[in-house]
């Protein structure tokens, strides 16, 4: 059907008829925007509404006069797109547990809640509450750190990169760093050892090939200069074959026969056997230190299950060296970190119960069986909302990855829904669906694979679950809807 022509009017009257900002104030509903988000915000919205409505009728794209009805909408759109908070809580379905670009470790509530109380009153961070005088930051977490390491001293800094820049400066500033060459990591987000050497003012000495080390590698690169042989944990890659890496305790060995300190970054780190809990295998900085390691670092939010931080535990001097260096100040943590460290810590006081108590470790171990079986019981429900805009959803087998660096290669047996197209429209859809869920107000992510959108339930919590369908379902009506005014 042939649009009807309507006769436009003259710009310059088009103009003349849009209200004037007081105006515009003075209409009930924008009158109660000013009592939510006070006056400056919606005078700026006012404005920003009409010089856009401007812009329109210049541009000749605006059909009827500005009316007021559409001119609220549009200040009522732009206040709540600008009170949405920039930092969202998201629904992690993309199979990677820890997601280093959503955040990592999701913290329990023991945690959280120990983080509030740091934020919302004076504490005694760096206080000594026997002396009545100055403290150390440190002793808050140093106590725990040591049991649950068998390590001398600990000290906390704001990551693990700041644990690995801080030791070199410390330690190996205008001297030689040896690591062995299939050791040169780099990390997602402009970490690479190398780089980092540099900057410190560390010499790295490069030994053994990247698939070979032997323990005569280090004792050949041992001069004067050296200040220390170095181990770091591969995590996110392996290297498979013809390979030889050295032993910590031989290389150990080595050092300590020549007086230099043996330094491992673990990267990940976890403080407990995850064997014991069906989990495939990481090295811990106890086993580091039993095996000579003079200092260990790692993550506080990787497989911790913790705050952002960085960990250095090891031999009391050295760890008195690095703290006496300026940059400790300049990297050190604050009191929500502190807070968070010392309730995650505490909960390894009782290994059994991490599988409860600890998110991450909650999320690790969830079997099989159950996240298949929640698989089940949400088809349904998404089911038919999903067949009106032609599209499919079913359960599909596939791999969780632990994610950060940890245990690269190992996968955990999971569950996901699968959403296909089952024909043109269908296919365009899943890529707007898509969009929409990462924009809803809760962003759902998933991953788009070949034609499919996958979610992996694995991180699904059950107190999640009807917030997941509601975000899903309301996308889905919101694709329908659109659908129907294109085809209109
Ligand atoms: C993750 C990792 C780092 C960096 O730790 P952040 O806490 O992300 O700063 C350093 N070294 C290794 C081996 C790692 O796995």
């Amino acid at each position: 059907m042939k649009k009807e022509h309507v006769a436009r009017a003259p710009i310059s009257e088009l103009l003349t008829q849009l209200p004037s900002v007081d105006k515009l104030l003075q209409v009930t509903e924008v009158k109660s925007f000013i009592d939510n988000f006070g006056r400056d915000e919606v005078l700026r919205a006012v404005r920003q509404t009409l010089q856009a409505t401007r812009e329109e009728i210049q541009k000749e794209s605006l059909s009827d006069s500005p009316n007021e009805v559409k001119l609220v909408g549009d200040i009522e759109r732009i206040l709540a797109s600008r009170s949405k908070t920039n930092m969202r809580q998201v629904i992690n379905l993309t199979g990677t547990i820890l997601h280093t670009n959503l955040g990592r470790a999701i913290m329990p509530p023991e945690v959280v809640d120990a983080i509030a109380k740091a934020a919302s009153e004076p504490c005694a961070l760096e206080y000594d509450l026997g002396e009545g005088k100055r403290g150390d930051r440190d002793e808050l977490v140093e106590e725990l750190l040591c049991e649950l390491t068998g390590a001398e001293a600990a000290t906390v800094v704001n990551n693990n990169a700041a644990a690995v820049f801080l030791l070199l400066n410390a330690l190996s500033n205008k001297k030689e760093a040896v690591v062995s060459r299939g050791e040169l990591i780099e990390i997602g987000g402009a970490f690479r050892i190398p780089d980092i050497m540099k900057r410190a003012g560390a010499k790295l000495v490069e030994v053994g090939t990247t698939n070979r080390t032997h323990a005569k590698d280090f004792v050949e690169a041992i001069t004067p200069r050296t200040s220390m042989l170095m181990k770091i944990h591969t995590s996110n890659y392996v290297v498979q074959g013809f390979t030889s890496a050295v032993p910590e305790k031989e290389i150990a060995t080595i050092a300590h026969e020549h007086q230099l300190p043996f330094v491992v970054d673990l990267g990940s780190g976890t403080l407990v056997d995850m064997t014991q809990f069906g989990l495939p295998a990481e090295p811990t900085p106890r086993e580091a230190i039993e095996a000579g390691a003079d200092l260990v670092t790692f993550s506080g939010d990787k497989l911790l299950g913790g705050p952002q931080a960085g960990i250095l535990v090891g031999r009391k001097d050295l760890i008195q060296k690095i703290k006496k260096n300026p940059l400790k100040r300049v990297l050190r943590v604050g009191k929500i970190t502190l807070a968070g460290l010392e309730a995650v810590l505490r909960l390894y006081r009782d290994p059994a119960k991490l599988p409860e108590k600890l998110t991450v470790m909650q999320l690790l171990t969830r079997d099989a069986a159950s996240i298949a079986q929640q698989a089940q019981t949400l088809l349904p429900k998404l089911k038919e909302s999903l067949l009106a805009a032609s599209m499919n959803i079913q359960t599909v087998s596939v791999l969780s990855q632990i994610g950060s660096g940890s245990l690269p290669v190992e996968r955990l047996p999971s569950t996901a829904l699968s959403i296909e197209g089952f024909d043109k429209v269908g296919e365009k859809n899943i890529v707007r669906l898509e969009r929409l869920l990462r924009s809803s107000d809760t962003p759902i992510i998933g991953r788009l694979q070949d034609k499919s959108l996958i979610f992996d339930l694995r991180c699904l919590q059950a107190h999640k679950e009807s917030q997941f369908i509601d975000v899903f379902l309301a996308a889905v009506s919101k694709l329908s809807r659109s659908h129907a005014s294109h085809q209109a």
